[in-house]
């Protein structure tokens, strides 16, 4: 059985057809998913399965349910209504154009969270597009979301990837070279998808009635502790936290989220919406997967808290219909910016094994001349910090070794005689995975799985649940780019074609 308290909280669009229109005074249209020709279930995570009460082994009706065929009982689908700023342009309405929410379901732990369909058909939100998904962009969901959560980063998870069986157009490199590939729905878990965006849309058509409903609903549901209510300032404070934890975290594991746009930054502060990612291989902090970021780089890497704080300013604006004391709303983008810097500084010298040094301009120095020693060569990010509690950083580098290589790690091991943490090794090993879902990697088990072969997939997924652990006869998913790969579609740069 499914419930939905946001559908039964909030306002629902009159209409249920999907012709495509302008949703006005509605948080979510009933939508349900159009069928497909052969659903089949290509993984299903135990984990997440469990939180949403379901059996750890798929059962028989998996497919035709989590395939769109077959509504289950008390589910009453729909397709949530938001807006957005689009590489830094209000877009207007957006909502879910492929995305069909099944509803909640309560788990074994007694959280109730919502489970989702994406590129389940067209609904009211998908203007011209087709509501449909590629395997290739559903299989890199499904694997980077289970991966950002075993390395502890907040994200939504993933419950099933499912071949629909159908085919689906696209026009991976926008050059009109249009091609049929297979199509897949990733079935996604959170407690719940609200974005910036949910309270950008109402705002920005002045309907404060209904920004007020969805403020309330957000912050009575999700942001409630010890039946203590925050108000509007106290939840978009802690809105600002998460994400500033969220920022430092994507920082430290070399996520590149690739569109920051606002209706892809999750009200939790979890990584939702994983579209032309990448995790660093070379540390370079101007890198942005994304070619339709190529010229602006918006998204690079080490632009990422910026844009954070971009887009809290922007949902500060949403909220500031609600809240006369801007004031207050002010100080939560001054603690954002505040703990971004501070805790991106921990978390660096954390990654060294070390703790903060009493004077904090030696810190700053020893980090500076790290990201210096980083970009002066090519250097596996994942590799070099893992070279650095093993001691011997010479696998990381791509070509030769930069010439500070030696001052820099000199300087590195007095300090470290000091100021280490207990443990040093372990601590460092504790934030520095091995195992991160590299493009390159995705893209040989996206091969493999078009081709039939699901062992690479299940492969994968298996490694990345201990992605801090060395694990024996495993070291080809730890290896850094292959040479081959350093050009190549879908694996140095993706495009939003998905
Ligand atoms: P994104 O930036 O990829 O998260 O998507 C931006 C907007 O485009 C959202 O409203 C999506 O629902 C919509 N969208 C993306 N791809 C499709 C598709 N194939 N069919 C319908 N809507 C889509
Ligand atoms: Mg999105």
């Amino acid at each position: 059985m499914f419930d939905s308290t946001f559908v039964d909280s909030l306002p629902g669009d009159p209409r249920a057809d999907i012709a495509p229109r302008q949703v006005r005074g509605a948080a979510w249209s009933r939508v349900t998913p159009t069928p497909v020709k052969a659903p089949r279930i290509l993984a299903w995570i135990p984990e997440v399965a469990q939180q949403v009460a379901l059996p750890e082994v798929a059962p028989p009706e998996a497919a035709e349910i989590f395939g769109g065929n077959r509504v289950p009982p008390g589910s009453a689908p729909y397709a949530a209504c938001y807006g957005g700023h689009q590489f830094g342009n209000w877009a207007g309405q957006l909502g879910d154009g492929r995305v069909i929410t099944l509803g909640e379901r309560r788990g074994v732990d007694g959280l109730s969270r919502e489970v989702q369909l994406k590129g389940a058909g067209p609904t009211p939100y998908s203007r011209v597009a087709d509501g449909r998904a590629v395997l290739r962009s559903s299989l890199r969901e499904l694997v980077a979301s289970e991966a950002m959560f075993h390395l502890g980063v907040p994200t939504t998870r993933a419950l099933a990837l499912v071949a629909t069986g159908d085919g689906v157009v696209r026009d991976m490199f926008y050059d009109g070279n249009a091609g049929v590939e297979p199509g897949a729905i990733c079935v996604r878990v959170a407690p719940t998808f609200i974005r910036f965006g949910t309270f950008e849309l109402p705002a920005a058509n002045g309907d404060a009635e209904l920004l007020g409903r969805i403020a309330r609903y957000t912050i009575d549901r999700y942001f409630t502790e010890g039946g203590a209510s925050p108000d509007v300032p106290e939840f978009f404070t802690s809105v600002c936290r998460r994400t500033a934890k969220l920022m430092v975290e994507w920082l430290r594991v070399g996520f590149v989220h690739g569109v920051m746009n606002t209706d892809n930054l999750s009200i939790l502060g979890l990584t939702v919406d994983y579209g032309p990612f990448g995790f660093l291989d070379a540390f370079d902090p101007g890198w942005t997967p994304n070619t339709t970021d190529a010229a602006g780089r918006r998204y690079r890497y080490g632009n990422q808290p910026q844009i954070g704080l971009w887009n809290l300013s922007r949902l500060a604006g949403a909220l500031s219909e609600l809240c006369p004391d801007h004031d207050a709303l002010a100080s939560g983008l001054e603690l954002y910016r505040r703990e971004v810097e501070s805790e991106q500084r921990r978390m660096f010298l954390t990654k060294l094994g070390l703790e903060a040094h009493e004077d904090s301009a030696v810190d700053a120095a020893l980090l500076g001349s790290l990201f210096e020693l980083l970009t002066a060569a090519e250097t596996d990010m994942t590799l070099f910090f893992r070279g650095l509690a093993e001691g011997d950083v010479s696998p990381a580098f791509y070509g030769e070794p930069p010439r500070q290589l030696s001052a820099w790690l000199g300087a590195y091991e007095a300090r470290a005689a000091t100021h280490a943490l207990p443990q040093r090794v372990d601590r460092m090993n504790a934030v520095n995975p091995l195992y991160v879902p590299r493009n390159y990697l995705l893209h040989e088990v996206i091969v493999a799985t078009e081709a039939g072969d699901l062992a690479p997939l299940h492969e994968l997924l298996e490694v990345l649940r201990r992605p801090y652990e060395r694990q024996p006869g495993r070291d080809r998913w730890a290896a850094r780019r292959p040479d081959w790969a350093r050009q190549k579609a879908g694996c140095s740069m993706l495009s939003c074609s998905s």
